[in-house]
C-alpha cells in the first residue's frame, strides 16, 4: 500500500522518550500532560519581557518526551520556581514542579554551574551553602546587645524556637535582621531560644534546584535535632524554610506548629511599644514562598502599616501578583548564569518598580531579597534613593533600640 502524501521534505526528527517522560511524571505527576499550550503562564512570568518562551515551551517539550531539548534549555535554570504562572494555568498544570523534577533528571548525568554546584557542595559538607564552619553559625548572637539562649543549654521547653537558618545566621545583612530580631523578642518577654550549631540548612531552595537528596538528608537531620527538645513553636524568617516546614517535613515525620516570623510577631503587635522613628514612604515586596506558595499577604502589611511615621505604597505587582525577586529555586546561587541568558535580572526590574512608587524604602520579609535587591538598587542608578530594609529592622528602630 502506498503511504499518504504528507507533503514533508524531511523526516521528522522527533525522538520522543517515552522512559523520560514516565520518569518525569514519576517525580512531578502527569500534570503537564494537559497543557494545551494556551501560553497564559509564558504572559505573566516575569521572564516574559526577556524574549524567553518559558515555560510554554518547557510544558510542551516534557510533553512530547524531547529529553536532550529540555534538559539543555536554558529557561530550565532561569526558572525561579515562583508560582506565577500556575496560580493562572487553565489546566492546573505544576509547572513548578515539573520544571523542579526535569532538574532532578538533569542531575543524573549533567553538569552544572560552577556557582550551583558549589552552594550543593558547601550544604552537604557544611550545612550551610555559604561553606563556612557549623561552629560559626551562632556568631551573630554577639553583636544582638541582648542574650541569644541555646537550646542544649537551657535545658527546658521553651515557647518558641527561632530556626534561624542560614542568611540569618552567616550573611552580614542577615545578621543585622537576626539581632533585631533578638531584641525584638526579648522586649516582648517571649520565653525563646535557637537550636545554635545543632540547626543545618533546611535545603528547600536545594530540593527546588532538583538536589532531593541533600533536601532529606538535612531534614533528617534538623528532625532528629529538633526532637531532642520541647517547644510550643517555630518561628523562621525563612519563607524557603518555612514551606518546608510547613509543608514537606511533616511527610518526613517532622510536625511542628511553624510560622514566618512575621505571623508571629503580628500577633503579638499590641504588645510592642512602637515609636516614632524616621519618616518613610515604603512599599513592600512579597516573597513568593510566603505569599503565593502559602497565602500570607497580611501579616508583613500589619507590622508595617503600625509603624509610626511609615506610610505603606503598594506596587502594582504585588500579594498573589507580586513579582519575583529572582532569586528562588536555587536561582540565589547561579546569578551569573542569569545574568548571561538574560538583558535585565528580576531584582533590577523590581527595584525599578519599586523606584517608580516614589518609595525611599523597600520592605522586605525573605533573608535573601536584602542583598539582592541591595545590589540591585546600586545597578540601577538608585543608591542613596531607595533603601533596602527587613521589616525586622524597621520594627526595631520604632522600637528605638537598632
Ligand atoms: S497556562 Fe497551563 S495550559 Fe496554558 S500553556 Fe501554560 S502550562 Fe499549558
Ligand atoms: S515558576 Fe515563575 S519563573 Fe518559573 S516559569 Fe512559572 S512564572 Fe516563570
Amino acid at each position: 500500500m502506498t503511504p499518504p502524501e504528507t507533503g514533508l521534505t524531511a523526516p521528522l526528527s522527533l525522538r520522543p522518550d517515552l522512559d523520560f517522560v514516565d520518569r518525569l511524571t514519576a517525580l512531578a505527576g502527569d500534570s503537564f500532560t494537559r497543557c494545551y499550550q494556551c501560553g497564559t503562564c509564558s504572559a505573566v512570568c516575569p521572564f516574559a519581557f526577556q524574549g524567553t518562551s518559558l515555560p510554554r515551551q518547557e510544558m510542551l517539550l516534557a510533553q512530547w518526551g524531547l529529553k536532550d531539548e529540555l534538559l539543555s534549555s536554558s529557561n530550565l535554570w532561569l526558572c525561579t520556581t515562583c508560582g506565577n504562572c500556575a496560580r493562572l494555568c487553565p489546566r492546573e498544570v505544576d509547572i513548578p514542579g515539573t520544571i523542579r523534577a526535569a532538574r532532578e533528571l538533569y542531575l543524573l548525568d549533567r553538569t552544572l554551574t560552577p556557582e550551583l554546584a558549589t552552594a550543593f557542595e558547601n550544604t552537604s559538607r557544611h550545612g550551610n551553602p555559604f561553606g563556612l564552619s557549623a561552629r560559626k553559625r551562632t556568631d551573630w548572637t554577639a553583636g544582638a546587645g541582648v542574650e541569644v539562649p541555646v537550646l542544649s543549654r537551657l535545658g527546658r521547653p521553651v515557647e518558641v524556637l527561632l530556626f534561624t537558618e542560614c542568611y540569618w545566621s552567616y550573611h552580614p545583612r542577615g545578621q543585622a535582621a537576626a539581632q533585631a530580631m533578638a531584641r525584638l523578642l526579648t522586649r516582648l518577654g517571649v520565653d525563646w531560644a535557637i537550636l545554635g550549631v545543632e540547626e543545618q540548612c533546611v535545603a528547600d531552595s536545594q530540593r527546588l534546584a532538583g538536589e532531593t537528596g541533600i533536601f532529606e538528608e538535612a531534614a533528617a537531620a534538623n528532625i532528629a535535632a529538633l526532637g531532642k527538645y520541647q517547644f510550643d513553636r517555630l518561628v523562621t524568617p525563612d519563607p524557603h524554610a518555612y514551606n518546608a516546614f510547613r509543608n514537606l517535613y511533616p511527610a518526613l515525620g517532622g510536625r511542628y506548629a511553624v510560622q514566618h516570623y512575621t505571623q508571629f510577631l503580628a500577633e503579638r503587635l499590641g504588645e510592642l511599644p512602637l515609636h516614632p522613628a524616621a519618616e518613610r514612604r515604603a512599599t513592600f515586596h512579597d516573597p513568593c514562598y510566603l505569599g503565593r506558595h502559602n497565602g500570607e499577604y497580611e501579616a508583613p502589611r500589619q507590622l508595617l502599616q503600625a509603624i509610626p511615621g511609615l506610610t505603606l505604597v503598594e506596587m502594582g505587582h504585588c500579594r498573589a501578583e507580586g513579582y519575583c525577586c529572582g532569586g528562588g529555586g536555587g536561582a540565589i546561587w547561579n546569578s551569573a548564569f542569569a545574568k548571561d541568558h538574560v538583558d535585565e535580572r528580576l531584582a533590577e526590574v523590581r527595584v525599578r518598580e519599586a523606584a517608580g512608587t516614589g518609595a525611599d524604602t523597600l520592605a522586605v520579609c525573605c533573608p535573601f531579597e536584602v542583598s539582592l535587591f541591595e545590589d540591585a538598587v546600586k545597578s540601577t542608578g538608585n543608591d542613596g534613593k531607595l533603601a533596602v530594609r527587613d521589616i525586622v529592622e524597621l520594627l526595631d528602630e520604632a522600637l528605638g533600640s537598632a
